[in-house]
């Protein structure tokens, strides 16, 4: 076991050369093995890792629960708020893109490391879906709400109603209907939605975050939120509410989270493919290298012209990221670290 000054001495030179190793990791064939990941070692615990740049923010959310001696389930919830309630994040929660008919449903699941989790799909007028995720865990027998059933349990919960469209998503859904043309943009979560404007199937066309902590006790929680594909067919649910493919979580291994196009995230059960493979022994570098790999055995041709990411992390607080092509960040927060760091990925 690491104690904490070895800790420290195994993570500063990384920390030091830390973007010339994930050139070096980007560089990487597939297969050839890859520089370490910033953080290893139970003795970092704890720790939360999200999914794009701006899971930042989120992390530190969810680290001042965390650091408190909380618990992981509620660190993650409190984490993932934050972008849910973020107006200028069009891609979770408050402001995020539409559907094609210019209604905004949002999609989330939560998931405790002892198989207990929660989900929402296609829920409209209720900001923090992450929420009505957990309400569905504790308050129902069930799993999985949806569509109107979705509504209305979480404004029977006492959820306020809420327009998520804002004047911009309204002004970027307006502006794609002049050509209707869908078409998700590889990258687009690297691309910060207050620097680009929207434009009809441009920046800001879909995003997610997916957020995985372990609590100084060694509990695993995971939490996953997002309002899906820009302009997607109304009714259309991806795969961030989808327990196994957006999320999976299990004490015993650890927790893995995705986002870019849900639908080849679904097809082959993605996040629990990667947790399954960490069970069997697969590092969490390893396990999300796998899964990018089956979503190009599956369709080769397709998966070049789309972008998906994982984010693993194992129950030793080890982290991998693996993505299909270059642009996947992800963010990490520790008692020492708090960066941002780009995924390795697959087309080189
Ligand atoms: N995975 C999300 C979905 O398919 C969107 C994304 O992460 O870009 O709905």
């Amino acid at each position: 076991m690491l104690n904490r000054r070895k800790f420290f001495a195994l993570t500063a030179p990384l920390a030091l050369t830390g973007n010339r190793l994930m050139a070096a990791a980007q560089n990487a064939p597939l297969g050839a093995p890859h520089p370490a990941p910033p953080v290893r070692g139970a003795a970092n615990l704890p720790i939360v890792v999200s999914t794009w740049d701006f899971g930042q923010a989120a992390n530190a959310e969810a680290w001042k629960i965390l650091n408190a001696g909380g618990w992981s389930l509620d660190a993650v919830e409190a984490g993932v708020k934050v972008p849910e309630a973020d107006p200028n994040n069009t891609t979770v929660g408050l402001g995020g893109f539409p559907d094609r008919d210019g209604r905004v449903t949002l999609d989330a699941c939560i998931m405790e490391g002892n198989g207990n989790c929660g989900s929402v799909g296609a829920l409209e007028h209720v900001v923090h879906a992450i929420s009505v995720a957990r309400r569905v865990m504790e308050k129902t027998p069930h799993v999985m709400l949806v569509g109107d059933g979705a509504t209305q349990f979480a404004l029977e919960q006492g959820f306020p109603k809420e327009n998520l469209l804002t004047p911009t998503s309204e002004k970027a859904w307006k502006e794609w209907l002049k050509t209707s043309h869908y078409q998700p943009v590889i990258n687009i979560e690297n691309q910060s939605y207050h620097k680009q404007p929207p434009m009809p199937g441009g920046p800001g066309n879909h995003d997610t975050i997916g957020m995985v902590a372990i609590d100084a006790k060694g509990r695993v929680s995971g939490a996953c939120t997002t309002s899906g594909m820009a302009f997607k067919l109304h009714g259309r649910v991806g795969d961030s509410p989808i327990i196994g493919a957006g999320l999976f979580v299990d004490d015993e291994v650890g927790a893995a989270t995705s986002t870019g196009v849900g639908e080849e995230v679904i097809r082959i059960c993605g996040s629990h493919l990667v947790v399954e493979l960490m069970r069997q022994g697969r590092s969490p570098q390893q396990a999300c290298e796998e899964a990018v790999k089956r979503i190009v055995q599956k369709g080769p041709e397709r998966a070049k012209t789309l972008q998906v990411g994982f984010l693993a992390i194992n129950n030793q607080g080890d982290i991998g990221a693996y993505a299909l092509q270059k642009g996947f960040t992800y963010s990490v927060r520790t008692g020492s670290v708090d960066q941002v760091y780009p995924s390795p990925y697959y087309y080189q």
